[in-house]
Order: structure tokens, then C-alpha cells, then sequence
């Protein structure tokens, strides 16, 4: 049976599992073996997502399954995302997850941490309720989707934060992927008006200055306004690679900027990131963020989703 979840288009056989060893075909059915296990639940501020246009300053139910369609030496939640064994013992159904997030009064419910397309029939169930109670959607996703998937997802998930890992031979020789499938997912949300952020996890002296630049140069084409820098730290099989320096993370940022990119992000950093109007250059939110938290300073120069100084209009939800 052929699985359709992501561009791996797994083909599997009775008593086999695809790829990402969540899907499997037992008695001629095509089931996901991690439904309604899930293995991470937190309350989280959405900028940690990270997503910083899209209701900031609101908090998010973040949950996860185990699985991932891609196994990346740098995977910074590979005890989640390359797990095949549900580590929680019981299921929490669709209707559960948001009778716990109008519980927990978060507006939204976020899919995150591992990689939600390889569990997308729960993502999808849960969706569908949430949306009969106002809750917003959010899938954090590395973007590789399937033709249908994207098709699938776009009309129930409100935002999306998509990891742009690097340029083409970089997925091809670091993540054994393929860039096609994660630039045609960005450009298919963004013509059908769902909100998108794009985050890059930068290892220095993998990431290059021509890198960032050409990455900057085909978000801008696609119509990305939003992207975040993240910094990477030594983790899973690349344990004994160092962390990406502030100083570093700081060059990419300026190039990114000076590339046109409308709004640049620090993650997993101290460099200072509010946001500001790209036409006069105002703070419009100021977001001071520390290990644990975020704090905001909220609409100070931002009414009706305009800058209240040049009344440019600023991408998102405010
Ligand atoms: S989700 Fe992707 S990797 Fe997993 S079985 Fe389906 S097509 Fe294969």
C-alpha cells in the first residue's frame, strides 16, 4: 500500500512500516501505530514555536507523537522524532486534546516538536474539532509534504512554522532529503493564504554567508516575510560539533536583512530581536526573551495589524 503523508510516497508490504516507522500495514489496512499517543504535551508561549506574527504574546498547548520522516545528524528532539515506541501508555483522543486546550484557555494548539506530517490522521482529527471551538492550528513542520498532504492540511492549520534546513546539496549530503518538496509545500500555503513563518537551524561552518544568501534570495521569491535563525547546539549524532556562536548567528542575521527579508529572528540566542516596521524602522513589539520565557511589550506601535507611526502594513495577526 502506498502512503501518501509526505514525498517519500512510502510503497509498504503487509507486516512492514514506511520511512519513518509510524506507518505500518497490518491486515491490509494502513495504519499509524503513535495515534492519540502523545508523548510531549506543554503549554509554551507561541513565540517559542517560534511564530512572532502570529497572536504574539498568546500562549499555545504544544503536543507531540513520536516519528519523523527525516533522520538529521543535528536533530536537536531526536529522542521524540526518531523514536518509533510510543512512550506514553495511553491515548488521548482528538476531542480530549481540545477539551484540554479550552481547559488550559490556550487559543491554539500547536503540532510541533517531532514532525506532525508523519502523524498528520491525528493532526487533521484534532483540527477538524478545534475549529468548532475557535481554536487556532499550528503545525511546526519540516514542510516535506506530499502533494495531497499539503492539499489536506492547508484548509485546517492556521499557521505553519516550516524549517528551511539548508540549500539544495545540503539536504541532498546533511539531511539525505530533498529541497523540492519543502519549497513547493512553502510557496502552495502561502498562495492559499495560510500564515507562514520559515526557521533555518544554523551550524556554523556548515551554514556560509553564500548559504544565507541564496536561501534569502528564494524565501523572497516565494513571498516569505518571517524568518528565524535559530543557533544550533551539539546534539544527537553531531554531539561533538560546537555550538553556533552568537557572533555568528549575529553576521547571518544582518545578511539575511540586507538581503530584504522584512523580518529576521534570533532563536536559541540573547541577541535582542523585536520587530520592526520595514518601511521606518519603529519598534513595534519588544520581545525580551529569556531561557524559560518570553516577555512581550505588546501593541505599543501597532493598531488594525498597521504601524502606527508610517501605517505600513505588518504581515500576521495581531
Ligand atoms: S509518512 Fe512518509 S515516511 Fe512515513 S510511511 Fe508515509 S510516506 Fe513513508
Amino acid at each position: 500500500m502506498k502512503c501518501d503523508f509526505c514525498f517519500h510516497y512510502c510503497d509498504i508490504k503487509e507486516g512492514q512500516k514506511g520511512f519513518c516507522k509510524v506507518r505500518e500495514v497490518k491486515n491490509n489496512k494502513l495504519l499509524s501505530t503513535n495515534y492519540g499517543f502523545l508523548d510531549a504535551i506543554a503549554i509554551d508561549p507561541i513565540e517559542k514555536k517560534p511564530l512572532y506574527h502570529f497572536f504574539p504574546g498568546t500562549t499555545t498547548l504544544s503536543v507531540a507523537q513520536v516519528g519523523c520522516n527525516y533522520n538529521c545528524d543535528f536533530c536537536q528532539n531526536w529522542q521524540l522524532s526518531q523514536n518509533e515506541i510510543n512512550i506514553n501508555s495511553s491515548k488521548t483522543s482528538p476531542k480530549e486534546l481540545v477539551k484540554l486546550a479550552l481547559n488550559y484557555k490556550t487559543p491554539s494548539i500547536s503540532f510541533t516538536y517531532s514532525e506532525p506530517i508523519v502523524w498528520q490522521d491525528y493532526v487533521i482529527d484534532t483540527a477538524i474539532i478545534a475549529k468548532k471551538y475557535n481554536l487556532k492550528t499550528i503545525m511546526v513542520t519540516n514542510g516535506s509534504f506530499s502533494k495531497e498532504a499539503r492539499e489536506r492540511l492547508s484548509p485546517l492549520i492556521d499557521a505553519f512554522n516550516i524549517d528551511l534546513k539548508g540549500d539544495a546539496p545540503y539536504y541532498k549530503n546533511i539531511c539525505k532529503g530533498d529541497i523540492t518538496p519543502v519549497l513547493e509545500g512553502i510557496k502552495y500555503l502561502i498562495k492559499q493564504g495560510n500564515h507562514v513563518e520559515v526557521t533555518i537551524l544554523l551550524i556554523e561552518g556548515i551554514h556560509t554567508k553564500e548559504i544565507i544568501e541564496k536561501l534569502a534570495k528564494k524565501l523572497i521569491e516565494l513571498n516569505v516575510q518571517v524568518w528565524h535563525l535559530s543557533r544550533f547546539f551539539p546534539n544527537y549524532k553531531m554531539s561533538n560539533t560546537k555550538a553556533t556562536s552568537e557572533q555568528f548567528l549575529n553576521q547571518m542575521i544582518e545578511t539575511a536583512k540586507n538581503m530584504g527579508i522584512n523580518y529576521v529572528y534570533s532563536g536559541n540566542s540573547s541577541i535582542h530581536s523585536p520587530t520592526i516596521c520595514p518601511s521606518c524602522n519603529h519598534v513595534l513589539i519588544n520581545n525580551h526573551i529569556n531561557s524559560d520565557a518570553i516577555k512581550i511589550d505588546l501593541y505599543k506601535n501597532i493598531k488594525n495589524n498597521k504601524c502606527l507611526n508610517c501605517s505600513t502594513k505588518i504581515y500576521g495577526y495581531f
